[in-house]
């Protein structure tokens, strides 16, 4: 279907750098001019066509993701119902009501709805559009960092082919119901607090349909339900850049609800915590293990491994003379994650940790003694009058800093019992 592809650009009369605003603007612009209620009879089928298409166009190019999946795709991304001017489009009136705060609205046909138990409300609509189906999905930092396509296998309800949903046979007509007479909602009566108020609700009996067939007229492939369920492949594309919280719809791929426009799949996207790296917006964050005696000279190596496999190699110093000290962080340009609908990146933060020798090095007299001549002399001594030399351990914890707290509910202990007084004026 390329070469008869319709340009959403063109649809919208903009250009391929138009911003978001630009893109809003063309398409209220478009809508109006292209609207069949505005030309003759006989071109409204043409219009109503065009209208599709515009609305197409900026469902696709308004939205980030889906703009850069047609731009680096074409339509060829989208599914069947995704190709301008074709298929099932949304409803007219359904738009304006967006775009107009429900202007364009014709009142709505009564059925079952989320309104249903507004009491004295007005009646609930019947929803235009099938349900969402929202799902979480989990992707590594490596794949959002050079994108994925998932394919998958999905169960979905479908409008049923032998009867396109109507639920019964092709000669059979539906029975009105005579639970809601044919109204497909009820008031009810209920009890809100100490008042009885009137609820308007969906008929369960017709499921608010107003109608319902005799066993003998339902439909043989659906058995009545309208709706039957079908295997369908479907693709997953996670663009390059993508982060935590991004949404990837794949348009009309909910459960197909007759009479309604079909609903969509939405995956949020879920970022799985990584060994190395960690992320804020574009930029990447990790730390490299370089030794004592790299730090203090020169080193020439791999210090990471990147999230496509890539080794990042740096040469130390950068400067002639110059050492990496503990805590260091060292920038690298453009090796960030990718940015979407760009061809930059962001940037790498390498915080340099510092191995000090362990236990295994022990050096000779000599070449400690040859360590101290090379390295720098100490400051000069602090000066006291009085000087305790103090005894200690080497492997203190901070985690202990503070747990000598008398207030605190920890037990003073002092070893000097005969000074419980100090303890007790505090
Ligand atoms: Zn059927
Ligand atoms: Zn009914």
């Amino acid at each position: 279907m390329a070469e008869a592809e319709i340009d959403l650009y063109e649809v919208l009369e903009i250009s391929r750098g138009a911003s978001k605003e630009e893109v809003r603007k063309a398409y209220r612009k478009a809508a109006l001019a292209s609207h069949p209620d505005k030309v003759p009879e006989e071109q409204r089928t043409e219009a109503e066509i065009r209208f599709k298409s515009v609305q197409e166009a900026y469902d696709i190019l308004y939205d980030e993701d889906k703009r850069h999946l047609y731009d680096t795709h074409g339509m060829g991304a989208f599914n069947g119902s995704g190709e301008p001017g074709m298929g099932a489009g949304p409803d007219l009136d359904d738009i304006l009501a967006q775009m107009f705060g429900g202007m364009g609205g014709m009142g709505g046909m009564p059925g079952m709805g989320g309104m249903g138990g507004m009491p004295g409300g007005p009646r609930p609509n019947k929803p235009r559009k099938s349900p969402n189906e929202e799902q979480k999905y989990e992707v590594s930092l490596e794949e959002l960092y050079k994108g994925k396509t998932v394919r998958f296998s999905s169960i979905k309800n479908v409008i049923c082919s032998l009867c396109q949903g109507k639920g019964g046979k092709e000669k059979a007509t539906a029975k009105k119901c005579s639970t809601c007479e044919g109204e497909g909602y009820i008031e009810k009566l209920t009890m809100m607090g100490q008042f009885l108020t009137k609820n308007t609700v969906a008929c369960t009996t017709c499921s608010g349909e107003g109608n319902f067939f005799s066993p003998k007229d339902k439909c043989k492939k659906c058995k009545g339900k309208k709706t039957t369920e079908a295997k369908k492949i479907l693709e997953l594309y996670i663009p390059p850049g993508a982060k935590e919280g991004d949404k990837i719809v794949l348009e009309g791929e909910a459960d197909q609800v007759p009479g309604q426009e079909h609903g969509d799949i939405v995956f949020h996207l879920v970022e799985e915590e990584h060994p190395t790296f960690s992320r804020a917006g574009a930029d990447l964050a990790a730390e490299i293990d370089v030794t004592l005696a790299e730090a203090l000279t020169d080193f020439s190596r791999v210090v990471v491994k990147h999230l496509d496999g890539r080794g990042i190699e740096l040469s130390h110093p950068k400067k002639k003379g110059d050492i990496l000290r503990p805590g260091q962080v060292i920038k690298v340009p453009g090796e960030g994650m990718p940015i979407k609908r760009s061809d930059s990146r962001g940037d790498l933060y390498l915080t340099v940790n510092i191995k000090f020798p362990d236990e295994k090095w022990t050096p000779s007299p000599a070449e400690v003694e040859n360590l101290k001549q090379m390295l720098p002399k100490p400051d000069p001594p602090i000066q006291a009058e009085t000087v305790d030399e103090v005894e200690y351990d080497p492997k203190g914890k901070m985690e202990d800093f503070g747990s000598k707290d008398p207030s605190g509910g920890t037990a003073w202990e002092d070893d000097e019992d005969d000074e419980p007084a100090q303890c007790a004026a505090q």
